[in-house]
């Protein structure tokens, strides 16, 4: 079968975004060159790593053995808040680059707010203006930023983030956010877009919502003779916002990018939206320090 390579979406400065990629977060670092080549063999172009995951160098490799057009993949990576400051997000950008075997990254995020020390998450983010201006970077922007934390870093910065990475799945819609979003062309990408945090670390483990098995999903699923992580993933698609859906299983790497045969109506994608519970699965973004996340990245 010839693999589907998902459609792009339009950044505000003109790069062309899959809308569908694919991501690593807890793919351990022996098992991620073989997702990865697997995901690009099925057609994903868009690899989503971080410096703190651990596994950039296996991306990077993955990316080599794969024999595709490096020009053709959209890889993104994070710069972890251990890394915040002008001279130290100076040298983990260059650490993302080493360890990712690449001279540019197609998007470059901060991985996190800092709230407590917002200083230094505006000086790393001038850092990456630097990395824009140079090249090393086609696109930069931010992950799990609220609205007041994207108003104070553009007071403070030359470049609106092209992207705000954050956790929105069926559960958690993000409505406000997204149209903040909208309001200054930022564009929004979905991690836990099948609500996969649910699943792995759920609040109350003897009551895990988990969208794949919801009726407002399942019947929709049937209907279409498609699966309910597809159906999910084309709510995303459908909304244009840019899902990183994550597995280790070559068949499930397969169903997900399965997405482009179909589309939900109006009706359905609403239906599924109404599942939003306004409570996040992830952490409180106000909450990120390294006193609450004190792991930090070598480089
Ligand atoms: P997902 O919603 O992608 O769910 C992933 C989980 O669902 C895994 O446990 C996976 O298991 C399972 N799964 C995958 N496909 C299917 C399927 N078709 N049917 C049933 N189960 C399936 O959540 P993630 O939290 O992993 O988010 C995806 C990506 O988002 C991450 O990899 C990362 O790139 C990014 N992310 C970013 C964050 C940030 O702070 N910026 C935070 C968290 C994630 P298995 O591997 O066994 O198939």
């Amino acid at each position: 079968m010839t693999p589907t390579t998902p459609p792009a979406l339009t950044l505000s400065n003109g790069v062309a975004m899959p809308v569908l990629g694919f991501g690593v977060f807890q793919s351990p670092p022996e098992e991620t060159a073989a997702a990865v080549e697997a995901a690009i063999a099925s057609g994903y172009r868009l690899i989503d790593t971080a410096a703190a995951y651990g596994n950039e160098r296996e991306v990077g490799e993955a990316i080599r053995a794969s024999g595709i057009d490096r020009g053709e993949m959209f890889i993104t990576t994070k710069l972890w808040i251990s890394d915040y400051g002008y001279d130290e997000a100076l040298r983990g950008i260059d650490g993302c680059l080493r360890r990712l075997g690449l001279d540019y990254v197609d998007l470059f995020l901060l991985h996190q707010p800092v709230p407590v020390e917002f200083d230094g998450t505006v000086a790393a983010y001038k850092a990456m203006e630097g990395m824009l201006a140079d090249g090393r970077a086609r696109a930069i922007g931010v992950s799990n930023f609220s609205e007041q934390h994207l108003e104070t870093l553009m007071q403070q910065t030359d470049v609106v983030p092209a992207v705000n990475q954050v956790e929105l799945h069926p559960f958690f819609t993000q409505h406000p956010l997204r149209a903040f979003h909208a309001g200054h062309g930022i564009t929004t990408e979905a991690w836990s877009p099948l609500g996969g945090i649910h699943v792995y670390r759920p609040a109350d483990p003897d009551a895990v919502l988990n969208a794949l098995e919801h009726p407002a999903v399942t019947s929709i699923a049937d209907k279409y003779g498609k699966t309910p992580a597809q159906v999910v993933l084309r709510w995303h698609v459908d909304q244009g916002i840019v899902a990183i859906p994550k597995s280790v299983k070559p068949h499930r790497i397969e169903e997900n990018i399965g997405v482009f045969d179909f589309e939900l109506t109006a009706d359905e994608v609403a239906s599924i939206a109404a599942l939003d519970t306004g409570v996040r699965a992830g952490p409180d973004p106000e909450s990120i320090s390294m006193a609450t996340f004190p792991k930090r990245v070598e480089n």
